[in-house]
């Protein structure tokens, strides 16, 4: 952080050197607990890009033929830097990005599981052969990595989203170039700081800051071969469209409006609890937080009010202070969308019953909005129907699970669905006819962990293979097909 104070300006890491950005253009980067300026991110240029890309496919040359075994040994390093600077890093976190630092330390195992996970690339490249394919022929999987691999993240996990991308793309013996979220940019850094320490090359891991024009230059550069994307749903629908048409591999993760169904036999305190860290969370900053709980029947009442109650006793205040349980929104800006919307939710026939805009008012020096509920919402409001990304829960009452799990598939975005129930054959009937990718029976927050992938469905993904798991090894490799024959070696 020290010579972050120096000069508040972000340096671009390119061929091992971290240098400015040939740009006059950058945005500041506040704490969004207290607006006080944390750094200037300059936007950098389609100049930056290019070299960086060049770094890449210069190191790429030579961190292919290193041995797995050796690329290997350096996630085991870097996997010990994290681990030994975890407090540090949750605390960068949460300062740049508002969420609290329990969640922060959170976010930092989930990043260190992906690292952990790609020390195993000795096994998880593993080809396979079939001997005898026919008579005197054998047939060969092969795989190689694919090249220079792009990686682009969003805010709302500044540490863990670069994490499902960088260990696995290096360690299949890529090289890559990481655009990290202006919003959220120092994690970014100091994890391709740590990177670095461990022994990773020059040129192999490039850092660029920047938006949407940096972006656009990755995406059509001819030396970029894949893309990993992680943000919202215009922009990943965007992203896969560009680079798709320039020939490149991608994967897009994008958006979601995640529903929770409740079932009159539902433990009544575990969905409350559940429903609660999931939708109010992180200030309801992620991915697979809860943003429309569908109430099925006669529970609707009281879960209505536990939640107004759930609500009422959270702890908001700056993450980095112990105790806190809601941190702020990235930005004014942000909060002011999501005001709005709420709004709009109102003037649709939605019902207040908990109102978090006085968060506002109560603490205004950072960007906060305290839990909200609304009730009586229908699928056909636009606080139903878009992501909001702030602690606003919209409640939907239907009368039975299959009007419920109807409810949930007329989403355009199926990231994640949850159910709240103790009867078998109700999970069974959600996990067979939902459409979502990630399912929650009980669990609030259903992450899959590294060695799964994170595999949204509809419009909350673009592309093939997902982030993480066996995915990700398929997308950082390419295969070869080989059938030979040994003349004189028939049997
Ligand atoms: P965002 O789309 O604003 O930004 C994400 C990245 O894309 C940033 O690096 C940004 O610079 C770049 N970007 C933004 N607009 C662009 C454009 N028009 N063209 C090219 N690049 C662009 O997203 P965000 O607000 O930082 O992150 C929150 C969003 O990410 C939410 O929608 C959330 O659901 C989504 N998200 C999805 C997942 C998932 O796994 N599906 C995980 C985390 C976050």
């Amino acid at each position: 952080m020290g010579a972050i104070a120096q000069d508040m300006w972000l340096k671009n890491l390119i061929g091992g050197i971290w240098q400015r950005a040939q740009t006059d253009s950058a945005l500041p980067v506040p704490n969004p607990a207290t607006g006080e300026r944390l750094a200037e991110v300059p936007l950098s240029s389609a100049a930056d890009v290019d070299a960086a890309v060049r770094s890449a496919r210069e190191a790429f040359e030579r961190w292919r033929e290193v041995p797995v075994t050796e690329r290997a040994r350096v996630m085991f390093r870097w996997r010990e830097l994290l681990v030994s600077r975890a407090e540090e890093l949750a605390r960068l976190i949460t300062t740049e990005n508002g969420k609290t630092l329990e969640d922060a330390r959170a976010e930092v195992w989930r990043g260190i599981e992906v690292v952990e996970f790609a020390a195993g690339m000795p096994t998880l490249m593993q080809g396979f052969v079939t001997p005898q394919v026919s008579r005197g022929i054998d047939m060969e999987l092969v795989r190689y990595p694919v090249g220079v691999v792009a990686g682009i993240t969003p805010f709302n996990f500044p540490m863990m989203v670069p994490m499902w991308m960088m260990p696995l793309a290096i360690a299949a013996g890529n090289s890559f170039v990481l655009k990290p979220s202006e919003r959220t940019p120092l994690s970014a850094v100091r994890l391709v700081e740590l990177a670095m320490e461990a022994g990773v090359p020059e040129g192999v891991l490039n850092l660029v800051h920047g938006g949407k024009e940096t972006v656009d230059a990755l995406l059509t550069h001819p030396g970029v071969d894949a893309v990993s994307f992680v943000g919202s749903q215009p922009a990943a629908e965007h992203v896969f469209r560009t680079a798709a048409a320039c020939g490149k591999r991608v994967q897009a993760l994008a958006g979601a409006k995640n529903h929770h169904i409740v079932l009159p036999d539902a433990n009544f305190e575990g969905a409350v609890h559940a429903i609660r860290n999931s939708g109010f969370g992180s200030a309801g900053q992620r991915c697979m937080a809860c943003s429309v709980v569908v109430a099925v029947g006669s529970v609707a009442d009281s879960l209505v009010e536990a939640l107004r109650e759930a609500g009422d006793k959270m702890r908001i205040g700056n993450g980095l202070e112990e105790g806190t349980e809601l941190g702020p929104l990235i930005r004014a800006e942000h909060r002011a969308k999501v005001m709005e919307k709420i709004e709009q939710g109102l003037a649709e026939g939605a019902v207040l019953v908990r109102d978090g805009r006085d968060a506002v008012r109560r603490l205004p020096q950072g960007f906060f909005l305290g839990p909200t509920i609304l009730d009586r919402v229908t699928p056909e409001m636009t606080v139903a129907r878009e992501e909001l990304f702030a602690p606003v829960l919209s409640v939907i009452r239907a009368g039975s699970l299959e009007e419920a799990i109807g409810v949930v598939n007329r989403s355009r975005f199926g990231n994640s669905a949850v159910i709240y129930t103790e009867s078998g054959a109700a999970a069974r009937q959600f996990r067979e006819t939902v459409q979502a990718g990630m399912l929650g029976i009980n669990v609030g927050v259903p992450v899959p962990t590294a060695f799964y992938p994170f595999s949204g469905w509809k419009d909350s993904f673009y592309g093939d293979l997902h982030a993480n798991g066996r995915d990700a090894v398929e997308f950082y490799t390419r295969k070869k097909m080989v059938t030979s024959r040994w003349f004189g070696g028939d049997r």
